[in-house]
């Protein structure tokens, strides 16, 4: 079994304008020799811009969420085509907050996906129990349930990841602790195997919540743990780099 190249991807969420994309060319210009692979995913409005600005660089761009239909009268919303355009090469899906705050289904996701894929997007699928989820012991079932819902059968041989961001440690600054993390990945891993077969075995599985500087080289380096999805670190050039430099 191969292992999978690390990947670690900044969420901006709404956060960020032109002038902000001097973090990203600072990023890329103290990445040196990453162990893993390094994407900003900023919001819709500067992803053309930091495409633009960061081409020759090992920084790759994504989208934050996108559309399942290609086009059409949805105001306001964005078209994986769309992203990819504008020169995106991945994007992230079924984040908690689309989740909780628009109402995004197992079922939504997995169309999303696909639509991902269609415009060769590569999807970073997020998944994650509540701390109510957790106390009641359900978090397994809750996290497996939702790679089995989210992740459609075209991604057999595609490249994609899966984000275990625990609801409860996003922007928090709570974490689980290592064995925590490591008995929700081991389970998803088994789970990918399931779908995928041996594919399951070598897409790398993110840990994303509360990730910093200070905590990023005991969690990068946990089993199955495959790189970071990092929300408000990602943010300031100095901290990314902390996390990325961790592995
Ligand atoms: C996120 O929103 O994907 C995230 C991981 O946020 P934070 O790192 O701020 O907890």
């Amino acid at each position: 079994m191969t292992s999978p190249t690390p990947l670690i991807a900044g969420n901006w969420k709404m956060n960020g304008l032109a002038a902000s994309l001097g973090e990203a060319k600072a990023v890329a210009a103290g990445i040196g020799s990453a162990k893993a692979r390094v994407a900003i995913c900023p919001p819709a409005t500067l992803i053309a811009q930091a495409a633009w600005q960061l081409k020759d660089t090992k920084v790759a761009i994504g989208g934050q969420d996108c559309r399942a239909e290609p086009s059409g009268a949805f105001t306001g919303d964005v078209a994986a085509e769309m992203l990819a355009d504008a020169g995106a090469s991945l994007v992230i899906l079924g984040h908690s907050e689309r989740r909780s705050g628009y109402g995004e289904t197992d079922a939504i996701v997995a169309t999303k996906v696909g639509a991902a894929l269609r415009a060769g997007l590569e999807p970073i699928v997020c998944v994650g129990e509540t701390l109510e989820e957790r106390k009641a012991g359900q978090a397994l079932a809750i996290v497996t349930g939702q790679v089995r819902g989210s992740l459609p059968a075209e991604l057999s041989g595609k490249a994609f990841s899966v984000a275990y961001e625990p609801v409860w440690a996003i922007g928090t600054g709570l974490t689980p602790t290592v064995p925590e993390i490591e008995e929700v990945h081991t389970a998803i891993r088994a789970t990918l195997i399931e779908l995928f077969g041996e594919h399951g075995e070598t897409a790398p599985i993110l840990y994303g919540g509360s990730v910093k500087p200070s905590n990023a080289a005991e969690i990068l380096h946990a089993a199955e743990v495959g790189g970071a999805l990092v929300g408000g670190a990602s943010l300031k050039a100095d901290d990314f780099l902390g996390i990325i430099n961790a592995l």
